[in-house]
Order: structure tokens, then C-alpha cells, then sequence
């Protein structure tokens, strides 16, 4: 299926079902990243499935070299929208 509305849709069932609202945050793919959850790897900075973090009021990429090292975002690197 490759329907921009379709995918949107179970992206939003997707935050919603892990119990986040898509509207507080800047766009869906966003929300979609920063809500994401990986059983193996409960800080999500050893986890490399996990591109963006939100961390206080900021959106962070985490720099996986073993550390803590991140690189805050202003901008959605999917879709460009101002964080
Ligand atoms: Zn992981
Ligand atoms: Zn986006």
C-alpha cells in the first residue's frame, strides 16, 4: 500500500495506541519517532533504531558512538517542518 493517507493514518493509530496525542507534537513522523519503543534497549540512547529523541523542550538526534553525545534539530529531517 502506498497511499500517503493510509500510511498517516497508521502512524497516528500507531502514537495514539502507545497513549500520545499526534496533535502535541510538530508533525506526525515526529511523534511517530520520538514515541517509538525498543524492548532491548531501554535507554534510548544505546538503541540505534532510534533516530530522534525528545529530550526536555528539544528535539535530539543521538550520536550513537557509545556515549551520550546528541545533536539537537530544528528542523523534521522527513518532512522539514520548523521543531
Ligand atoms: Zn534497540
Ligand atoms: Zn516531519
Amino acid at each position: 500500500m502506498d497511499c500517503k493517507e493510509c500510511s498517516d493514518w497508521g502512524t497516528r493509530q500507531q502514537i495514539i495506541r502507545l497513549g500520545h496525542k499526534p496533535e502535541n507534537f510538530p508533525c506526525l513522523c515526529i511523534a511517530y519517532e520520538v514515541t517509538k519503543k525498543c524492548d532491548q534497549h531501554p535507554d534510548p540512547f544505546d538503541c540505534p533504531n532510534l533516530i530522534i529523541i525528545k529530550l526536555d523542550d528539544e528535539y535530539v538526534m543521538p550520536i550513537h558512538d557509545g556515549g551520550s553525545a546528541y545533536k539537537v534539530i530544528h528542523y523534521c529531517p522527513f518532512c522539514g517542518t520548523d521543531l
